[in-house]
């Protein structure tokens, strides 16, 4: 049996003071990476001093997708490299970043990106910086937006049902509340939860039917909108990808019986609530990863097509941007999309009623070569505020 080696006194205290070093460096440099908050999304990987490795938390997607938010605490002066490990997920104008907890975004640019990484030096006081594929939305945002409206008469926010979870699905009322409508329209958002840039553009179509101005007071006389924010709210919250949920997502739910509760309460109000004046239906998503120009999904079956076209024409025409879209880019339902009859827009034209059913796609970051931000994607959802007003209105 070989004598044991027992470390000397001067190496017990070497190996002591390495270990004190060691933590002493790790408390002053190793950032805190994580996604506990809603909306959520990272699987932090390991960090390898100035190098953190992640990658999207897929969950139950079938296939790839690339949604992803994380926050990093405790990184401040240092400059750190975030290496996706799962394919590509950074956008055209390189991650969202929010130095507010996730308040306010802007885009952090493409100069900070290489390849499947990018780059961030943390300001000596940047205690909570977010990053995200895109700028995401969740109720927290939505209830940012409520109460900018609080109090006005002609919003009532209501609830659809309770999702999955008992979270309340929240269903919004605007425009011509009391006393009949001529007409109505029906807004559905977040399908699929990760498609944040969408609910932007919802925001700038209710703000139009709220506002002081001539659409806003045509609504008011006109027309009643139903809104559903968020029809994955679970989904939103819990910063899934929702995109191909196994076994299928939200959006491949309106034929049968559907799975999801969200689905079967919009299925169940929404003909009964119409009384005949659904008028135009328009589910509101986001393309692929980075697609750079809007476009609007259309029903190949006629009338709704044609009605789609010449509501989409009116938007070409009436549109004040600063996002500019183009008829051209639309897409008739594409054969390789499945079956439309399980879509939003396949069911919500057998309501009675209804014209024009389509869906929105509102690209995450770039439209036309321009950065897509909140405050431009609010300003398109005017301008479909603007062209719902005109194509009803029209003789
Ligand atoms: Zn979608």
């Amino acid at each position: 049996m070989p004598p044991r080696i027992l470390p000397q006194p001067c190496s017990w205290k070497l190996f002591l003071a390495a270990v004190w070093l060691t933590s002493v460096h790790a408390m002053a440099s190793e950032p805190v990476i994580d996604a506990d908050f809603p909306g959520g999304n990272i699987v932090l990987e390991r960090i390898e001093n100035d190098a953190v490795y992640l990658r999207q938390d897929l969950r139950d997607t079938e296939g790839w997708w690339f949604y992803w938010y994380f926050r990093v605490r405790g990184a401040a002066g240092q400059t750190l490299t975030f290496n996706f490990t799962n394919r590509n997920v950074i956008g055209l104008q390189g991650p969202a970043i929010s130095l507010d907890e996730g308040s306010t975004w802007s885009w952090l640019g493409r100069q900070a990106v290489s390849g499947t990484s990018f780059s961030y030096t943390f300001g000596a006081d940047a205690d909570d910086v977010r990053f995200a594929y895109a700028m995401p939305y969740t109720e927290a945002d939505l209830n940012r937006f409520l109460a900018t409206h609080e109090n006005n008469p002609h919003l009532k926010v209501e609830t659809l049902t309770q999702d999955r979870s008992g979270r309340d699905v929240e269903l919004l009322r605007a425009g011509k509340l009391d006393g009949e409508p001529r007409y109505r329209v029906a807004l559905t958002a977040r399908h699929h939860a990760c498609e944040t840039m969408a609910s932007w553009a919802l925001e700038g179509i209710l703000d139009a039917v709220l506002s002081d101005t001539e659409d806003g007071r045509w609504f008011r006389e006109n027309v009643e909108v139903v809104a559903v924010p968020f029809m994955d709210k679970d989904g939103v919250e819990a910063g899934d990808q929702g995109k191909n949920r196994r076994p299928y997502d939200h959006a491949r739910d309106y034929t049968g019986e559907p799975i999801y509760p969200t689905v079967q309460a919009l299925k169940d109000f929404l003909p009964a609530w119409s009384e005949g004046k659904l008028r135009i239906a328009l589910d509101l998503h986001c393309p692929y990863i980075r697609d750079d120009d809007i476009f609007w999904v259309l029903n190949p079956d006629e009338p709704y097509q044609a009605n789609t076209r010449a509501f989409l024409s009116v938007l070409s025409d009436v549109q004040q941007g600063p996002l500019t879209y183009s008829p051209a880019n639309d897409r008739l339902w594409p054969r390789g999309w499945g079956d439309r009859e399980k879509t939003n827009f396949g069911w919500t034209r057998t309501v009675p009623g209804v014209q024009v059913s389509t869906a929105l796609e509102m690209p995450y970051s770039t439209n036309a070569g321009m950065q897509v931000t909140p405050d431009n994607a609010r300003a398109f959802g005017q301008d479909i505020a603007a062209a719902v007003r005109q194509y009803l209105a029209a003789p």
